[in-house]
């Protein structure tokens, strides 16, 4: 009779669970579940507990058997409908099973189970104050913090015990309803708002703005408060410096205006994540505006998120992963810097920022702006089939020029003869002489610099001439890159380190340090120019959490007259007082076999230039090339994006590269090179079957591979790249799921993932 009654009651629930399974499982439960909700389940023959999120709930009994869940974990749901159907579509679009998207989507901590801690219940809380022993020892227990681990929990248990020579146990406790165990992060939104005390959103009011806008942005305001609601993509194109972030601004502070709980998600590219678009954003809009960032604590991150989810904070910014934050009420989202690489995820859930926020965009019906002065030319050709609706600002706000850039020709030589095999000595930086020269006339006019080199460490690597060959990685198939103040050879794939002293042992002279890096750049000019503050920006002087914003601040505040550094410094920065920029090798980025190639330097070149004459002074760009002939550095010396753009879309559509045709990779790696030989070799096969079977659908299909990349071995693991192509979207994901199914028979041996849209073939 009991059991019949809570039959009648129970739900039937579709969950996705943290597991690599391409399906979701349905499982029963007593009450009612919300969707968009996380539970606990019993999972896989052991019914191990796992995380698992509520997609669907229904009261039809399945024909099959279910288990129950364990156990549920949110009141409130931390996905919305649209996020979940974001989710769906993830799934499907990147070939990635649902469970490990919606872990992809969540936070750090979140996502995950953590060690057990023990905290008390609302009854122990209240039990504390009182005078039972039992209470005492709880109070004990928790002196300090609400919240314990498991081991700690224990010892203070014990030492109580001890101490008080009365025995109390966990059971004891538990029993009482007095602690309870917990495995999973809750939320705690109504504690955290108390916290924070964060202001009312609907009191806060944006601040006035004074500036008189330039026509450029006054058009584009226009069009974007008339036309957002046409559900169709704006691209924002404008030199670097020309008020883009001022339009944003405007155009948030109009949505504003039309509701009291409008709110707007601003994706920025990690390194743009710094105090100075926190202090312009704040600034405008104080106190409704949440960070968040790859340096903050998984709680505190989960807590800024909350308060978005809640309403009352009303701008987020944030990177790539902020695209999956959940609203009360998004209204807008915009993509600065759209080009940027950084938008795209390298690793499992393989998705690019920019792309998703536009379909998230078109499930939400709200409109979604991207920016950038060197889009990317997938963006640029949207716009061009008025997919997108193109907006651009042609001039500087601050009616100042674009910084000239000037070129210093310079022969680049190789740095190992072809035919002896051997390192040609590099005795100094080849620096141009102009480029010193200027540099220190620069800093004599107290006035600040930037020299941007495309390579951290000191040197390429370290050439043994006795083998005859380089120092490589025992990992990868690559070079050791020799980083000189921490006396190490760096693998830059797998980041093993070597001490230099194990590898060059007794006999220094035997080894060249061949190439330069950023490391050596500096130590070369603060040689050079003895009286300048010289420091150096890269992912190695700023690993350590808030370096970063301590150099770029003594930067900002004089303390430093030349920054030298990697791409970071070429991005998004807004420093008043830099007018000079030097760029000291973009060929070799020119050269790399990626059809990217030209569009990464374009950018690289345009965008750093964007960094001179920001301020009240006009900035020039000394570039040091040997490739002054090359159409991209032309037309970047001219600032000259649509020229550039129109020619680079001309080559790709006459060699069929993106965004001509969809492209997706098949990456197959394995410890065994013989097993991935002997693989690859039934794939021929099996491409070959598949390609006479599926006549039409293959019919525009272009397949290269599987061939190994041109590192051909990451992490003690081979690899090869199987490239495939078509103009036709449909056709070649359909292929691309045939193939997918065919590859779960792979042994175990084999790993696989699929890249789509790749954005770089290295
Ligand atoms: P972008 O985002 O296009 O690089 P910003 O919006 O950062 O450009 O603007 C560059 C500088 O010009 C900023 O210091 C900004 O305050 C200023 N600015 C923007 N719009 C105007 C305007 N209409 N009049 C004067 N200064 C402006
Ligand atoms: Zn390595």
């Amino acid at each position: 009779m009991i059991q019949s009654e809570r039959q009648l009651t129970s739900v039937y629930a579709e969950i996705a669970v943290d597991s690599p399974l391409h399906r979701t499982f349905t499982y029963h439960w007593h009450s009612d579940l919300t969707v968009g909700a996380r539970v606990v389940v019993p999972f896989g023959r052991h019914n191990g507990e796992k995380l698992g999120l509520v997609l669907q709930v229904s009261k039809d009994k399945p024909k099959f058997r279910t288990k129950s869940i364990l156990s549920t974990v949110d009141e409130e749901p931390i996905f919305s409908e649209s996020l979940l159907r974001l989710a769906k579509w993830l799934s499907s679009y990147y070939f990635h099973p649902i469970g490990l998207v919606l872990k992809t989507m969540l936070p750090g901590s979140v996502s995950k189970k953590k060690t057990a801690t023990i905290a008390p219940t609302e009854l122990g809380l209240e039990e504390m104050t009182e005078g039972r022993l039992i209470s005492q020892c709880l109070s004990y227990i928790y002196k300090n913090k609400k919240t314990l681990s498991r081991e700690t929990f224990l010892k203070r248990l014990n030492q109580w015990s001890s101490s008080e020579a009365e025995v109390v146990t966990l059971d004891q406790l538990l029993g009482e309803q007095l602690v309870e165990v917990e495995t999973i992060q809750k939320l705690s939104l109504r504690t955290q708002r108390e916290k924070n005390g964060v202001a009312d959103p609907k009191s806060s009011q944006p601040s006035p703005v004074t500036i008189e806008y330039t026509r450029g942005q006054r058009v584009a305001l226009e069009a974007l408060k008339t036309k957002r609601a046409q559900n169709r993509p704006f691209l924002l194109l404008g030199p670097t410096g020309s008020g883009k972030t001022e339009v944003y601004l405007s155009f948030i502070a109009h949505l504003f205006s039309l509701s009291e709980s409008s709110q707007v998600l601003v994706m920025v590219p990690e390194i743009s994540l710094t105090p100075q678009m926190s202090i312009v954003f704040e600034k405008r809009f104080p106190g409704m505006v949440a960070f968040v960032h790859s340096a903050l604590e998984d709680s505190e991150r989960w807590d800024r998120l909350a308060e978005v989810r809640r309403g009352n904070l009303r701008i987020l910014i944030g990177p790539r992963s902020s695209v999956f934050a959940a609203f009360n009420s998004l209204s807008a989202i915009i993509v600065d810097e759209e080009h940027d690489s950084s938008y795209k995820q390298g690793s499992g859930l393989r998705y690019q920022g920019r792309d998703v926020a536009i379909v998230r965009g078109r499930y939400e019906s709200i409109p979604v702006i991207l920016g950038s002065a060197t889009p990317s030319l997938e963006s640029f050709q949207n716009a061009r089939l008025d997919k997108y609706q193109l907006l651009q600002l042609t001039e500087r706000a601050n009616r100042l020029a674009m910084p000239e850039i000037s070129i210093l020709e310079h022969e680049v030589k190789p740095m190992i003869s072809q035919n002896l095999g051997i390192a040609l000595e590099e005795t100094e930086v080849p620096i141009h002489p102009s480029i010193l020269e200027s540099l220190e006339e620069n800093h004599k006019n107290g006035q600040q610099s930037m020299v941007i080199v495309n390579r951290r460490g000191f040197a390429y690597f370290l050439y043994s001439k006795q083998e005859k060959k380089a120092v490589s990685c025992r990992s990868c198939d690559v070079t050791m890159t020799l980083h000189k103040k921490r006396e190490q050879l760096v693998c830059h794939y797998c980041d093993e380190r070597v001490p230099l002293a194990r590898v060059v042992g007794r006999n220094p002279n035997d080894f060249i340090a061949v190439g330069f890096g950023s490391e050596q750049v500096e130590e070369f000019l603060a040689q050079a120019i003895p009286s300048a503050k010289i420091s150096r920006m890269d992912s190695d002087s700023t690993a350590k959490k808030g370096s970063l914003e301590t150099l770029l601040s003594a930067f900002r505040n004089k303390k430093i007259d030349i920054l030298v550094g990697t791409q970071m410094l070429a991005k998004g920065h807004d420093f008043e007082k830099v007018t000079l920029i030097c760029l000291i090798e973009v060929d070799r980025m020119m050269s790399l076999p990626d059809f990217r190639a030209g569009e990464r330097t374009f950018q690289l070149m345009v965008q750093a230039a964007g960094r001179a004459g920001r301020g009240s002074l006009p900035g020039r760009v000394l570039l040091q090339t040997g490739m002054k002939d090359n159409k991209v550095i032309k037309h970047a010396i001219r600032h000259d994006y649509k020229t550039f753009a129109e020619e680079e879309l001309t080559f790709r559509r006459e060699n069929f590269f993106p965004p001509f045709v969809k492209m997706l990779c098949f990456e197959f790696s394995s410890e065994s090179h013989d097993q991935l030989s002997r693989y690859c070799l039934h794939l021929e096969v099996l491409l070959r079957r598949l390609f006479a079977e599926n006549g039409e659908m293959v019919r525009q299909l272009q397949v290269h591979g599987p061939v190994p990349p041109p590192i051909e071995k990451v992490r003690k693991h081979w690899r090869r790249c199987l490239l495939m192509t078509s103009a036709d979207v449909m056709g070649l994901r359909r292929f691309a799921e045939l193939m997918n199914s065919e590859l779960k028979k792979a042994p175990s041996s084999i790993k696989i993932s699929i890249d789509i849209d790749p954005q770089t073939l290295i």
